[in-house]
């Protein structure tokens, strides 16, 4: 058997282009375009390759884009006046900082003096307990993305038992809530976890949010278990190239799952298109305009 691949690059341009005719409907009848405000701080390679992504969907679906980057030394004080500055302009309806910060900066102060209606990420403590309280939130994009997914190939997810692996604030742990949300019996795995291919076994979804490169053997999944690789790991290939994995082990887990999202072309284009989505969600309450679906 062969899993279905489940092609969140597709899935990703339909959510794009249901936003951008979602935009173009407010801007004619509200006169109104949402705006997106990404700060990056500092020259981390990867993040400056997420921004840029994002900066280009985010004209690409005809929504305004504010780029914001700061040198590495930026002290708190510049970020959290740019913050402010950002939360009150009008402009601007999500605000997203690029994460990991510089050590020198306080995350969390920085997350959480984001305007919790701007904050498309969903990481500020009132959009946490929100959704923890399963109230109306600004969902995390990749497990938002993810649970997508999930709804679309499974219909109901009531009674199935999943484990996601990976207790991290940005995945884990609101995958955890959403599939709990989704009436699903939760198992949250991490570093500490005993005996891991035991626990995964029991599965009928895995979500692998390790960092982890191929750690997610096929002999570990149940079969017929869908798997959710949200994992981008970039490792050395021939000819001195490299190239990404995620962290389920591909090759080995497509011959036993019934369904599995690939690397790249999975959870990745999710990620940003439900950023997009999350701002014109945002956009909408910020006007009293209709919401998208
Ligand atoms: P973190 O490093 O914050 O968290 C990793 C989690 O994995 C931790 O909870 C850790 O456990 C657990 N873990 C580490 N090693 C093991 C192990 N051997 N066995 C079981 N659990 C383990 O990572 P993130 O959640 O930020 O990201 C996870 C992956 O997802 C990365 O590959 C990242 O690149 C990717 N990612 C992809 C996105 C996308 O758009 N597709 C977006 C965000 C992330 P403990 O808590 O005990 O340390």
């Amino acid at each position: 058997m062969t899993a279905t691949l489940i092609d969140g690059k597709a899935f990703a341009a339909g959510i794009r282009a249901r936003v951008a005719d979602h935009v173009t409907r407010i801007r004619e009848e509200a006169g109104v375009t949402p705006g997106l405000a990404v700060v990056l701080v500092g020259e981390d390679p990867a993040s400056q390759v997420y921004v840029r992504s994002k900066g280009k969907q985010t004209v690409e679906v005809g929504m305004a884009s504010f780029e914001h980057k700061l040198d590495a030394e930026t002290d708190e004080a510049t970020l959290l006046d740019l913050i402010a500055r950002l939360n009150a302009d009008p402009a601007v309806h999500g605000i997203l900082v690029q994460l990991p910060l510089p050590p020198h900066l306080d995350s969390d102060l920085v997350i959480n003096s984001i305007d919790p209606a701007k904050d498309v990420d969903g990481f500020h403590i009132s959009n946490v307990g929100l959704l923890g309280t399963g109230q109306k939130a600004m969902v995390p994009c990749t497990p938002l993305g993810s649970l997508m997914m999930l709804r679309d190939h499974h219909g109901s997810l009531s009674g199935m038992n999943a484990v996601v692996i990976g207790r991290s604030n940005i995945v884990g742990k609101p995958m955890a809530m959403l599939l709990l949300g989704d009436s699903c019996t939760v198992t949250v795995a991490h570093s500490r976890t005993k005996d891991l291919p035991a626990v995964v076994r029991r599965a009928d979804i895995v979500v692998a949010a390790v960092g982890r490169p191929e750690m997610v053997q096929g002999d570990w999944i149940k079969p017929g278990a869908t798997v959710i690789d949200v994992g981008i790991n970039r490792i050395p290939a021939e000819g001195g190239k490299t190239r990404l994995v995620g962290d389920v082990h591909f090759d080995s887990a497509v011959q036993v799952a019934g369904a599995i999202t690939p690397v790249p072309g999975g959870v990745g284009p999710m990620t940003i298109a439900c950023l997009l989505a999350n701002t014109l969600t945002a956009c909408c309450r910020a006007h009293g305009l209709v919401e998208p679906e």
